[in-house]
């Protein structure tokens, strides 16, 4: 049975650019849009900024180094705080980072709504002119020249029909794996700067009689404390675009983090004060939806250093894959590359830019561009084009930036 819904929606408002979804593209995004003097809404699902990197619990900021604007700031102030170092020199503190966001945001006029759930995007003749969200107040539209999606999932693209791609030839089962990361505290003095702990943890397992879910897991400590993540639950074969898998992942993680937690603890004489914190509240997705932009960036592209007249992205960071076999990851060296405007361009449609891990790019050249560096650096120039676009009322295709993307 179906049941006709009619709703008459109000205007929330009316934005040259909306940005969806606060993660290292999204806040990029917001932070060149709303610089450029554009009026800027970002809207968010969950209580603060940074995506992936505050909510996911996700540390250490890869392929940071080296790189221009926003990323470099974000560093700089973090290091000003004392909170980013320890693991591989690039590990940082969850809250700090959440509050620079939110002064930088705040800065640059971005208007921020928090606990606020993308549902719906307007579009009309592959022109996308608003998007409807739905918060504690109701269900609003909002108006805009210009749509941002940066929901690391492409949900934005995907409601306006833009197709996509996933896994390796359209089978999620190809998807890398999901990760529930997790806190814990009282980690001794020795392992303050982190730790590869397979050892560690395959001799628990051992002694517990029970199988390690996975091989490569890392203990990475917040700087300048005694807590930090563990990287190490992993759940595969589960589909990313479904919420009964992604709940059955999510209860899955949740009973392989309580099972190490309590081996390492219980059999590890090292570990025997840790204390168990928190799971972050968001299931870790490495790899969902990838659009179909106007260029897509292949395995060409990444062993060969491909640049690109509109780079918007210089990458340094290898492919790593999370895969199913072997229990480990398939990790290999890219010679840096450049990631072009057209790959957030859903082929075909207007108003649209898609930053972040769901751009247009095969699943090997994901696995590598997918870090955070590269998903805020794309985020930010992609905002200074579609800035420069509407200010000079031209196509974002006639718009020429000539862009620093690195440092030597
Ligand atoms: C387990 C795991 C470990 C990782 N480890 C590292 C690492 O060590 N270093 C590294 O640099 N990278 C790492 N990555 C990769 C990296 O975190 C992501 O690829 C990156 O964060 C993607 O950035 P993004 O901005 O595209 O998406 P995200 O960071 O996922 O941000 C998307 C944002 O959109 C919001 N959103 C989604 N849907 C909606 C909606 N409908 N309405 C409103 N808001 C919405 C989300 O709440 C979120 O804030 C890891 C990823 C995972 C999953």
């Amino acid at each position: 049975m179906n049941i006709e819904e009619k709703l008459i929606t109000p205007i929330y408002g009316k934005y040259d650019a909306i940005v969806v979804g606060a993660g290292p593209a999204g806040c990029g995004a917001a932070i060149a849009l709303g610089r450029s003097g554009l009026k800027t809404l970002l809207i968010e699902k969950f209580n603060c900024l940074g995506g992936a990197w505050t909510t996911g619990f996700m540390n250490p900021f890869f392929d940071f180094a080296n790189k221009t604007g926003f990323v470099k700031e974000s560093v700089t102030e973090l290091k000003k705080e004392k909170q980013f170092g320890g693991f591989w020199d690039m590990s940082f503190n969850y809250e700090f980072m959440k509050h620079i966001l939110e002064k930088k945001m705040l800065e640059a006029n971005v208007e921020i709504l928090y606990n606020t759930t993308f549902s719906k995007t307007l579009v009309k003749d592959k022109t996308i002119y608003g998007i409807v969200f739905e918060n504690i107040e109701g269900r609003f539209a909002v108006l805009s020249k210009y749509v941002f999606d940066c929901t690391g999932d492409g949900n934005v693209a995907s409601s306006a029909g833009c197709p996509f791609e996933i896994g390796n030839n359209g089978d999620y089962k190809d998807c890398q794996a999901m990760t529930l990361m997790f806190l814990v505290g009282n980690i001794p003095e020795k392992y303050k700067d982190g730790l590869m702990i397979y050892d560690k943890l395959n001799e628990a397992y051992r002694r517990a009689n029970k199988q390690i879910p996975f091989k490569v897991p890392y203990l990475i400590p917040v700087p300048n404390s005694h807590f930090g993540v563990i990287q190490f639950t992993h759940m595969y074969e589960y589909n990313p675009l479904n919420t009964s898998d992604l709940t059955k992942a999510t209860i899955e993680g949740r009973q392989q983090l309580i099972d190490a937690f309590t081996y390492l603890k219980k059999y590890d004489e090292e570990f025997k004060d840790l204390e168990l914190i928190t799971s972050s509240s968001v299931l870790g997705v490495r790899e969902s939806r990838r659009i179909i932009g106007e260029y897509t960036l292949n395995i060409d592209d990444i062993l060969n250093g491909s640049t690109f007249f509109d780079a918007v992205a210089y990458v340094t960071f290898n492919v790593d894959i999370h895969a199913k076999t072997n229990n480990g990851q398939k990790c290999f060296s890219v010679k840096p590359y450049e990631i072009p405007l057209r790959s957030l361009i859903p082929n075909g449609y207007k108003g649209l830019i898609v930053a972040g891990r769901c751009i247009s790019g095969s699943q090997e050249a994901m696995a590598s561009y997918r870090v955070t560096g590269n998903c805020a650096q794309m985020g930010e120039n992609a905002g200074y084009y579609v800035a420069e676009a509407l200010k000079q009322n031209k196509d974002i295709h006639d718009i020429s930036l000539d862009i620093k993307l690195f440092e030597n």
